[in-house]
């Protein structure tokens, strides 16, 4: 009902769309024009509002310009000056165009000087005043600067914006000057500024006595002092953050807020549990178990992500979720991404519980590899409810799969499913409990602004008593060393990993480089020992015998493509060669090397790798100097950038056009606390005093409250 009550709101806000500065086109703002109109566009600015949300990239501080005698070498300055003069010659030493400039203030001369810029030359034109940015340099007892940035200073009205004052510096130079766009955005402010609407609710901001969103921009643009500007920034940063949150929170709503499964456990069945394993739990694991059972026993549905770095033991936790449908007479399931995971989760759950308590929890395996007859008892089993816990791929979001009375979903590596295929799933319950989990390290800020519409679990321990993995790179050229070192350990009785990048345009080429090792190495290097090789275009079947019979060690080295890259689990394999490591991300080189030292023995990882780039060579580096996922991700993000660490796709942060969840996880954090506070008690924006709230989000954020209707 309150869903209606909703969607007619909407309806509403569709029929009365805000009149807002993002429909004035930016032509109309004084001295921009059809002709500079089309250059704006190029640079993705349409309207007023984008112009005014155009922020500097930084500012430099002109208040007390430095009159060239007292420059000091060796420091980054501004001055100003007339041209007295420039010449330009070709250096016949490096043979690049150098044009020096000399600028006159009433106390000296510095010279300046750029290499191959012939076209300075129009600019500085004898008796015009020019301002100059850069590091001062002593050369032959004369001041200059190299190479600064400048700016040629115009009429006495246009000093007052590029001089004596903080400057802006704006990210977009190419067709237009900084003087123009400092012009053109300050007409903008004084035309426009009264029709800013302030959007971001009023006790708010008296609560964190935050500036109105006039004087913000004004601040932003052109600033009185510094900490006026940063000031004005947190207050921008604030405000996105906020809606954004409301929008995450309301998308979360949207499932938690429907009356869902209480899954009652008693201290002694979670004890039980606990203590039904041949080994200890850690404390992470019974912390996390604690979480769980907390949020399931409530009667609205769980969302939840369990964060643990491979081999933290994610799926004891996630049993313990099957366990406690199961005791409450329900069923769940557990969806991985490919056929030897499930298979293998399936014969690592079997294990568990198979002695002990759990024996009579009733688990299936469904794979596309299930056909037949076989599948269609499997249908009916879980159908009647003869099946207390399925693990499986894809295959279970097959139309002909249904339950008697899913209470429970399991999600292992959420970022191979999308959003859709999550829905899938959960639509065969009737607003089941959802736990996702992830071995992609996740620092905490973004997690909040990522995954801010789900609870988080971290297991942030590994089980004791596992080996440790030595990393080691080679270069190419020495890869006969590699081998050389695997076939020592091979030797004492070892297995070992030889993993080949798959690049998907040319997969079959790279296969065909697999396939020629694997022929050469079975022939050649490793001809004392059984290869084995596995890819992703053998069949189920297939590929599900070839790691039977690595793990049984009937095969020593094991030849493989990525498929190896997700969870699985061999604890007799301690030696992984990854050749062309540098074609591999970081995330998945860790992936990876999560696949061995997870026995007693110490795991050895080589690489085989010649770094191109800067970039692959900071990664590689990076991953040979740690085994801390957590430091593994923040290299990765610090070399990468958030959006190509999580893919285009990801939600979160190109929604963000502002505020950096890194650098300002402080005020991340209170505009959370608003936004739940809100939320808490308005779940749906309904009441008078949030509805425009609510169409701020819908205007901002339009696809967060699709969500909520369709939910
Ligand atoms: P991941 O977090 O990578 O999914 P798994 O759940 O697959 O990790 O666990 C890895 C291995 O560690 C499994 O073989 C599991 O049985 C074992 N394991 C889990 N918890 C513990 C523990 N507390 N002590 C010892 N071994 C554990
Ligand atoms: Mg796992």
């Amino acid at each position: 009902m309150a869903n209606k009550a909703l969607s007619f709101f909407i309806l509403w806000l569709k029929m009365n769309p805000m009149r807002s500065l993002n429909d004035i086109s930016i032509q109309f703002v004084k001295g921009v024009g059809p002709a500079r109109k089309k250059i704006f566009q190029r640079l993705g600015i349409e309207s007023v509002e984008d112009l005014l949300y155009l922020f500097p990239r930084r500012y430099e501080d002109r208040r007390s310009l430095v009159p060239i005698s007292r420059l000091k070498a060796g420091e980054f300055q501004t001055v100003t000056g007339k041209v007295l003069g420039s010449s330009s010659r070709r250096s016949w030493y490096t043979k690049k165009h150098v044009l020096e400039v000399v600028l006159e203030d009433d106390g000296g001369h510095l010279a300046c000087t750029w290499f191959n810029q012939p076209y300075l030359l129009n600019y500085f034109k004898e008796g015009r005043h020019a301002v100059c940015y850069g590091k001062v340099d002593m050369y032959r007892n004369r001041l200059q600067m190299i190479s600064p940035e400048w700016e040629i200073i115009g009429e006495k009205e246009d000093e007052r914006l590029n001089l004596g004052r903080i400057v802006p510096i704006y990210p977009l130079t190419r067709g237009i000057t900084q003087r123009f766009l400092r012009k053109t955005i300050h007409a903008c402010l004084e035309r426009y500024q009264n029709q800013l609407t302030d959007e971001l609710p009023v006790p708010l901001r008296n609560k964190y006595k935050l500036y109105n969103i006039k004087r913000s921009l004004r601040q932003v643009h052109f600033p009185d002092t510094l900490p006026d500007q940063e000031n004005a920034m947190k207050r921008i940063s604030f405000e996105e953050f906020y809606f954004f949150q409301i929008a995450v929170l309301a998308r979360r709503l949207s499932i938690t807020h429907k009356p869902g499964f209480a899954h009652k456990m008693t201290d002694a069945q979670t004890l039980k549990f606990i203590d039904g394993f041949p080994f200890t739990l850690t404390r992470a694991q019974k912390r996390v178990i604690q979480e769980i059972r907390q949020d399931m026993a409530k009667d609205t549905p769980m969302l939840r992500l369990l964060q643990g770095d491979v081999g933290s033991g994610k799926t004891l936790a996630a049993i313990f979720g099957c366990v406690a449908a199961a005791r409450n007479g329900f069923q769940s399931c557990v969806m991985v991404p490919t056929e030897i995971l499930a298979r293998q989760h399936y014969e690592n759950i079997f294990r568990m519980i198979g002695q002990g308590h759990l024996k009579d929890l009733r688990i299936a395996l469904l794979t596309s590899a299930v056909t037949g007859k076989e599948k269609e008892k499997l249908y009916e089993a879980i159908r009647n409810g003869e099946i207390d816990l399925v693990i499986g791929t894809h295959a279970l979001m097959g139309g002909e799969v249904a339950f008697k009375n899913l209470s429970f979903v399991v999600i292992d590596e959420q970022h191979k499913f999308g959003v859709r295929q999550r829905a899938l799933l959960t639509e065969k319950g009737n607003n089941p409990d959802i736990l996702i989990m992830t071995a992609t390290p996740i620092p905490r800020t973004l997690c909040i602004t990522l995954y801010g519409d789900m609870d988080l679990s971290v297991l942030d321990e590994l089980p004791p008593g596992r080996g440790t993995v030595k990393t080691r790179w080679f270069s190419q050229e020495r890869a006969e060393e590699v081998y050389a070192l695997a076939r020592e350990q091979l030797k004492e009785g070892r297995q070992a990993y030889v993993v080949y990048p798959i690049i998907e345009e040319s997969e079959k080429l790279d296969l065909k480089a697999a396939r020629a090792m694997f022929n050469h190495f079975k022939k050649e290097t490793f001809k004392d020992f059984r290869v084995g090789l596995i890819h992703g275009q053998l069949k189920p079947k297939e590929g599900q015998a070839v790691m039977e019979e690595f793990k049984n060690g009937k095969i020593n080295i094991l030849v493989a493509t990525t498929v190896l890259e997700v969870g699985i689990d061999v604890p007799a394999a301690s030696v992984m060669v990854i050749e062309h490591a540098e074609r591999f991300g970081l995330g998945q080189l860790h992936q990876l090397r999560g696949r061995i030292g997870r026995g007693k023995e110490d795991g050895l990882c080589l690489l085989v790798a010649d770094a191109q780039t800067d970039d692959s060579r900071q990664r590689l580096k990076a991953f040979v100097s740690t085994t801390d996922g957590f430091k593994i991700a923040q290299h990765d993000l610090e070399i990468r950038g958030p959006g190509r660490y999580f893919g285009r796709h990801q939600h979160g942060l190109n929604e963000l056009k502002v505020a950096n969840p890194f650098t300002q996880l402080d005020i991340l954090e209170l505009a959370r606390q608003e936004a739940t506070a809100l939320t808490g008690v308005d779940p749906k924006l309904e009441k008078e005093q949030n509805r425009r709230v609510g169409e701020i989000i819908h205007r901002r954020y339009p696809s967060y409250l699709t969500d909520v209707t369709a939910g």
